[in-house]
């Protein structure tokens, strides 16, 4: 891995910051796996998803599986934080952004796992559970899905979390080997 050319591929794009994390360092909760199934309406919904994407125990030795991961973050501002369909109409783009950093981890020969935001909504209508992922090569499993708190990863790796204003953090992961 040339990390001097990914890190100046890296500061072309729209990226709020970044950091590599060594995915030892990755902490896997079963409450979050708990809040998925109990407070979020897409538990059970999407390939994305749990129950999906296997236990708390399986994800973690899919991501272990792998030694290193970069973690980026994307910030927008909007007029109005509590405009849900405002807010949410900034995921698009990191979502796209984090296609880009994939290819760009692949450009250089490495395998890559991606774990991105929320739910799926590749399709009108999700597969899951009758058929298979129609879409594999866009779906990006949510990082929470995988038990993993990422705001508290955020600050365990330098990267500035605002929860306040009207600022949208996204966050994704992307293990890579
Ligand atoms: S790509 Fe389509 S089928 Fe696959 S998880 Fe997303 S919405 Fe579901």
């Amino acid at each position: 891995m040339n990390r001097e050319l990914l890190e100046a591929q890296l500061a072309e794009l729209p990226l709020y910051q970044y950091a590599f994390i060594r995915t030892r360092d990755l902490c896997f909760s079963e409450r979050i796996r708990w809040i998925c199934e109990h407070e979020c309406p897409m538990y059970n919904q999407t390939w994305a998803c749990p129950p999906a994407v296997g236990s708390v125990e399986e994800c973690r030795v899919r991501c272990l599986e792998f030694d290193e991961a970069l973690l980026i973050a994307t910030i927008t501002e909007v007029g109005d934080i509590a405009n849900i369909d405002e807010t949410l109409a900034t995921r698009a783009p990191h979502e796209e952004i984090t296609r880009q950093v994939a290819e760009l981890l692949r450009a250089q020969g490495a395998e890559v796992m991606a774990l991105s935001t929320e739910a799926c909504a590749e399709c009108a209508r999700c597969a899951w559970p009758s058929g298979p992922c129609l879409r594999p090569e866009r779906m990006f499993p949510c990082v929470e899905s995988h038990g993993i708190v990422v705001t508290d990863l955020a600050e365990r790796t330098g990267i500035d979390f605002y929860a306040e204003g009207n600022l949208v953090t996204w966050f994704s992961l992307l293990f890579f080997r």
